[in-house]
C-alpha cells in the first residue's frame, strides 16, 4: 500500500485527486453535482447567421414546393388557394387557414411577416392574419404600425388586445414594436402548450414573444384558447396539433418560417424544476455511479482509487459501492497515520484535496460526521496549519 502510495503522490503532485467532486453533491431533486463533469454536454446546433438553426424544421423556405410540402388548406371545401409570390406565402381571402401537414407542441417558433403595402381597411380589417400555435393560441398578426387617433397619415386604432402581437383577446403587447406596411416583421416565439392532468389543470403553458426583436410578451400564462369576444377557458387537447396561419381576408404575406421542437419543462424529471422527482434521480444517480465504477480498478490501493470511490459513493452509497469505499478508506486513513511529519508535507496537495473531497461529502451527507478518515486528515492538516 505504502509503495503504491507514494506513486500515486508523485502523479498527484501535477493533477488533483479532486476529479468528480466539485462544489457539492447530487441530491434527491439533482441528479448532478454543481459544475458536475459526468453530466453530459447539451447537443451542438449551428446557428449560422441568418439561417435556421441546424435542428430546426423548415417549415417555409420561399419556395412553392416547400409550401406545398409542409402546409395544406384547413378547409376542405376552400375556393381558393393561398399562393406564393415572391418568395413569399400569402393568404387570399376566402381561401381559409393553412395548417402545416405535421404537428407540434412546445416549441421555439420563427416567423417573418408583412402586412399589405397598400393599406386598406380600418381596424381588424387591415393587414390582419394571426399566428395559431397548435391551432389554439392567436399571437395577432395586424398593421398596428399606428395606433393614435391624433397621428397622421392613416392611423390604424385598435383595441389593445388585438394589436399586432397580442396574445388575442388576452394580454396586449408589452410595447408596440411595430414596423410599417410592407416592411417584413420578426415574431420569435417560445411556445409551452398547458399541461393536464385528466380534465386537470397542472399549468397553463406560457408564450413568449420578441417582435422584432423586442420583447412584447414576457412569459404570458394563457387564460383561455384564442376567442373573439366571449372569454373561453382552457380546455385539454391533443399534446401535437399543426401549426395554423390565419386567413382574415387580407393579403399578408410570411416568410422564412421554422420552428423547433422544445421538451416541455415536465419532461425533466432529474434536475430540479417542477417535475423533480426523486425516483428518477436516483435511478439516473445510480446509472452514473455504475458507469464510473465500471472503469475502477478496485484491487488498487492508492489515493487516485479511493478518490473514485468516494467519486462514485457521491451519485449512490449502497452495496458494493460503499463497501469498497470503506475498504479503502480506512487503509487510506491507516496509511495516514503511518506516516511523519517530513512524508506529510510531501503529499500536501494530495492530503489537502482528499480533505477538501472528503468536508465536501460529509457537507452532503453522503459522509457521516463521525467519519475516520476526515478526522485523520483534519488533524494532519490542522497540525501542518494547512486549510
Ligand atoms: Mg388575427
Amino acid at each position: 500500500m505504502k509503495k503504491l502510495l507514494i506513486a500515486a503522490g508523485a502523479l498527484l503532485a501535477a493533477e488533483s485527486v479532486m476529479a468528480g467532486v466539485y462544489g457539492d453533491v447530487p441530491d434527491a431533486r439533482h441528479a448532478w453535482a454543481v459544475h458536475d463533469r459526468n453530466r453530459p454536454n447539451p447537443v451542438k446546433v449551428s446557428a449560422e447567421p441568418g439561417r435556421p438553426p441546424s435542428d430546426a424544421v423548415v417549415l417555409f423556405d420561399g419556395t412553392e414546393e416547400s409550401f406545398r410540402r409542409n402546409w395544406r388548406h384547413k378547409k376542405v371545401d376552400h375556393k381558393t388557394d393561398w399562393r406564393v409570390v415572391d418568395g413569399a406565402m400569402e393568404s387570399v381571402k376566402g381561401a381559409g387557414y393553412i395548417q402545416t401537414k405535421d404537428s407540434f407542441g412546445d416549441c421555439q417558433l420563427h416567423v417573418e411577416w408583412a402586412s399589405p403595402v397598400k393599406v386598406e381597411g380600418v381596424g381588424q380589417g387591415r393587414g390582419n392574419s394571426g399566428v395559431f400555435l397548435m391551432g389554439s393560441y392567436e399571437i395577432q398578426v395586424l398593421d398596428s404600425y399606428e395606433t393614435d387617433p391624433s397621428k397622421d397619415p392613416n392611423p390604424n386604432p385598435n383595441y389593445a388586445d388585438g394589436q399586432a402581437s397580442a396574445v388575442y383577446a388576452e394580454n396586449p403587447p408589452l410595447v408596440n414594436a411595430s414596423r410599417a406596411p410592407g416592411e417584413w416583421q420578426t415574431y420569435d416565439i417560445v411556445f409551452h402548450q398547458p399541461i393536464w392532468k385528466g380534465e386537470q389543470l397542472v399549468h397553463p403553458g406560457s408564450v413568449t414573444v420578441f417582435h422584432n426583436g423586442v420583447l412584447t410578451q414576457d412569459h404570458w400564462e394563457m387564460e383561455g384558447l384564442t376567442t373573439h369576444r366571449k372569454r373561453r377557458p382552457l380546455a385539454p387537447h391533443a399534446t401535437r396539433l399543426p401549426l395554423e396561419f390565419q386567413d382574415h381576408g387580407n393579403p399578408v404575406r410570411f416568410r422564412n418560417v421554422w420552428l423547433r421542437e422544445i421538451p416541455s419543462r415536465y419532461t425533466n424529471t432529474t434536475h430540479g424544476g417542477p417535475a423533480a422527482n426523486e425516483a428518477d434521480v436516483m435511478a439516473l444517480r445510480r446509472q452514473t455511479a455504475a458507469r464510473l465504477y465500471a472503469k475502477i480498478d478496485v484491487s488498487k490501493m492508492d489515493a487516485p482509487t479511493l478518490a473514485a470511490l468516494l467519486e462514485v459513493v457521491s451519485y449512490a452509497k449502497e452495496g458494493v459501492y460503499k463497501e469498497e469505499m470503506l475498504r479503502h478508506a480506512y487503509a487510506y486513513r491507516d496509511f495516514l497515520k503511518g506516516l511523519d511529519g517530513a512524508a506529510q508535507k510531501a503529499r500536501k496537495s494530495e492530503i489537502i484535496d482528499m480533505k477538501r473531497m472528503v468536508d465536501t461529502l460529509q457537507q452532503g451527507g453522503v459522509l457521516p460526521p463521525t467519519c475516520t478518515l476526515a478526522a485523520a486528515l483534519n488533524a494532519i492538516c490542522a497540525a501542518n496549519g494547512w486549510k
